[in-house]
């Protein structure tokens, strides 16, 4: 068998995937452990607990006064009271009553106190009349047990406490101590082993090498284990070598309940952890290619009784794929409930594609409409982790859609339970000069939600009425001006700052360094060796470069990047010489800059949604003096 072939035999659907693996974990009952009390929070009781106690013990008063008989005030009234010899002793909480309650007399007691032998009621300190040393009127008719807690009444011994399977909280550790229990016996939380696979992984902290890149699924994974009842433990970072990882794998997999790799199942020469899974032990791989977008590589196994799995690389694939397939067994195997996610309508503003037979989860940012919610589409690649922390939830489409019509409601899934929708949407080209517009925002508890598709789907948002705010930079070439000519009927422009537009270089590169900016570029189209990088057809940028370049394509000419920060980092990292960038994303990379031209950075404004207070806090940080000096100090000029 060809190592291609090897690769998905068969995709299960995802139904299918999990019923076959929770059917392979689940063969034995969950491993139990007794534990202290105070270390029992979140952990799911193993059994039923049966009080083994009355709670309270004994008959206690709810009520600063005396203990009576309430025979002897059956005839009282506020005008005719009636006269009790006092006892000579003082029922405080914890003091055990010596005295028998005779006929006539009363005892003082305190809240918690126990009821003497004799008495059947307590008449509350506010209803008496001291006289002298050692006598009380009662002004009160008082009811057998009135202001009385039988023994029993709050738990009663051998009543069920508690059932089997539930959670621990605080109010369950409150029942548990009440009636005097110090260890419970729980579900062992599983330890889960994590290792991620990669030669291109590094732990942050570490100083990253040329073409690596940080392990990003190792912490989502423990964080993600925790949450769901999990104990993560870090088994490491391994290469992608076949004896070394198995090593790691055997080790890991000896110590733990079970094991989350990430990595190495696709069609990569270095992927080779889903080959060691089958020699780990029985039954072995259980799916290997699941119809899950994103999330086809993923690997479930069962080796030996223990869970093992391999998530697809790409975080946000390996997000996924955690939380719909994993966590479901993890939290059983913790004895935990399934995750009760929330979840809320809202209408898809596009049309939103799908690939036929798979399902396909989209991640969405929620957005106020004018008839409700809407859920924004993120429009990051599956390898994009922001399209996460952006994102307030996911809707899915079913493996037999292939797509979800613009306009159509559909079933948000919240990553967290509180919907909180954004006082402030910013839609259009993000700016790093916008997080110091939008900063006070924060301050003052406004939600800002940056979504960032570029100036003209910004401006296509706006016309919708999907955002408040459009950030645009669009150079019309027939009237030579920024912006003006790009706004439609019902929106406003905004001015916002400048940006110096420029050739950015590597510092010391005596091509450019000292030089003006034409000058610069006419001298490296000279120079067959330089290699440029340009921009997307579309950006005001590349208008300028093209027009530097007079009809020339030399060399890099067809590297077009979308954004300021990539033509930086293809210079930084000498794919390319030069490019054009703008000022403060040059300096953030450390490279030298010839200015040539400003671009206008404005505001497109939904006239309707101008006197929202989320606009009005925006406009009013935008014109500010705090606000003006910090963007000049990142390298803007408001205007
Ligand atoms: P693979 O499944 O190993 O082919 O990886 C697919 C993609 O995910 C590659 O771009 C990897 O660099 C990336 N990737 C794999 N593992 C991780 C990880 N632990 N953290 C961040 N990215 C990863
Ligand atoms: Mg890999």
């Amino acid at each position: 068998m060809s190592f291609d072939q090897e690769q998905f035999l068969t995709i299960l659907s995802r139904e299918d995937a999990l019923s076959r693996f929770q059917a392979a974990v689940f063969t034995r009952p969950l491993p139990t452990e007794l534990r202290p009390l105070a270390d029992a929070l979140g952990h799911s009781l193993a059994d039923d607990v049966v009080a083994p106690m009355d709670v309270p013990p004994f008959d206690r008063s709810n009520v600063d006064g005396f203990a009576v008989r309430s025979a002897d005030l059956k005839v009282t009234t506020a005008n005719n009271p009636i006269r009790l010899g006092l006892n000579q002793e003082v029922i405080a909480c914890g003091v055990a009553p010596q005295q028998l309650v005779q006929p006539g007399t009363a005892t003082p007691i305190a809240t918690g106190g126990p009821i003497p032998r004799g008495a059947d009621a307590v008449v509350m300190i506010e209803h008496t009349q001291p006289e002298g040393e050692s006598t009380i009127q009662v002004g009160r008719t008082a009811s057998p047990g009135q202001f009385v807690s039988y023994a029993g009444s709050d738990i009663a011994r051998g009543e069920v406490l508690l059932r089997a399977r539930t959670v621990i909280g605080s109010r369950e550790v409150g029942m548990l101590a009440a009636c005097g229990i110090a260890r419970v016996p729980v579900v062992r939380k599983p330890k889960v082993a994590i290792i991620s696979t990669g030669d291109e992984l590094v732990e942050p902290g570490q100083s990253l090498r040329p073409a690596s890149i940080y392990d990003t699924n190792g912490p989502i994974v423990s964080a993600a284990v925790s949450e769901n009842g999990g104990v993560p433990w870090f088994a490491g970072l391994f290469a992608d070598d076949e004896v070394e990882l198995e090593a790691g794998m055997r080790a890991a997999l000896t110590d733990s309940d079970m094991l989350v790799l990430s990595g190495g199942t696709s069609k990569g020469a270095g992927d080779v952890s889903h080959r060691i899974l089958s020699r780990l032990g029985k039954p072995g791989v259980i799916a290997h290619g699941v119809a899950l977008k994103p999330g086809k590589p993923l690997c479930l196994a069962v080796c030996d009784g223990k869970p093992v799995v391999i998530l697809p690389g790409f975080p946000t694939s390996a997000m996924f794929t955690f939380h719909d397939m994993i966590v479901p067994v993890l939290r059983r195997m913790a004895g935990l409930p399934p995750r009760a996610d929330t979840r809320v309508q809202a209408r898809a503003p596009v049309r939103i594609g799908s690939e036929l037979g798979r399902a396909e989860f989209v991640m969405v940012s929620l957005v106020e409409g004018e008839n409700g919610l809407i859920a924004y589409p993120s429009g990051k690649s599956s390898g994009a982790i922001t399209a996460f922390t952006q994102a307030d939830g996911f809707l899915r489409i079913d493996a037999l859609a292939d797509h979800i019509a613009g306009g159509t409601d559909a079933e948000v899934t919240m990553f967290t339970p509180h919907v909180r929708v954004p006082d402030l949407v910013i839609i259009g080209s993000h700016c790093i000069g916008l997080d110091v517009v939008t900063a006070p925002l924060a301050h003052a508890d406004l939600l800002v939600r940056l979504i960032s598709v570029g100036s003209l789907g910004g401006l296509a948002a706006a016309g919708r009425g999907e955002c408040d705010i459009a950030p645009i930079h669009l150079f019309d070439e027939k009237t030579n001006t920024y912006n003006l000519p790009f706004l439609r009927p019902g929106l406003e422009l905004v001015p916002g700052y400048r940006r110096m537009q420029g050739v950015a270089f590597r510092v010391g590169d005596t091509r450019f360094e000292g030089r003006d900016a034409r000058a610069a570029v006419e001298a490296a189209l000279t120079d067959s060796e330089c290699i440029m990088v340009n921009r997307n057809q579309g950006s005001g940028t590349r208008v300028l470069i093209d027009r530097l370049l007079a009809g020339q394509r030399p060399d890099g000419y067809w590297n077009q990047p979308k954004s300021h920060n990539a033509v930086a980092a293809a210079v930084a990292q000498h794919r390319a010489d030069w490019g054009m960038t703008i000022a403060p994303v040059a300096n953030a990379a450390g490279l030298g800059f010839l200015p040539l031209a400003e671009e206008n950075y404005d505001f497109a404004l939904v006239a309707a949604r101008k006197n929202r207070p989320g606009v009005a806090a925006f406009l009013e940080s935008l014109h500010s003096e705090e606000t003006r000096t910090a963007l000049e100090r990142a390298g803007f000029r408001p205007v």
